[in-house]
């Protein structure tokens, strides 16, 4: 049951000045947030990589040094696009900004997965379903 099913929520227009494609319930969001996702994804694995690779640094010090300063330099590049677009990107239902997680009470339909949290629960549902739910209205955004 949806308690805010209002007919002016409707008539969300694209670009191209067409309607939303079928299930009006999901309200479309930019690539850019696809963009954000892996970027943070991408920054956080790569030192997980980094040191699954570290005994490289007992055979050969110079290319251990050059692995892990573009490591570095490749995380800190992607962590800030990762920032830069996470204070940018708002959900098209209530305006906050989906991808920063705030410390105040979070809307009952939002997802949350074990260990994971509501934040990490919205980066894997964009990487992995190109969909989330707003933490913060519950409402279901898709990437088009
Ligand atoms: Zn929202």
């Amino acid at each position: 049951m949806r308690s805010n099913s209002t007919t002016e929520t409707g008539g969300v227009t694209d670009a191209n000045g067409c309607t939303l494609k079928g299930k009006g319930e999901a309200n479309s969001i930019s690539k850019m947030t696809l963009l954000a996702c892996w970027f943070v994804v991408l920054g956080m694995t790569l030192p997980i990589l980094a040191l699954a690779v570290t005994p490289i640094a007992f055979l050969s010090l110079g290319t251990w040094q050059v692995i892990s300063y573009s490591v570095v330099a490749m995380t800190v590049i992607f962590i800030g696009l990762y920032m830069a677009l996470a204070v940018t990107l708002r959900c098209p239902a209530c305006r906050r900004r989906f991808l920063i997680e705030s410390s105040g009470p979070k809307h009952p339909a939002a997802l949350k997965r074990a260990h994971l949290g509501h934040w990490g629960t919205t980066v894997l549902d964009v990487t992995m379903r190109h969909q989330f739910v707003c933490m913060y209205c519950g409402r279901l955004c898709r990437v088009e």
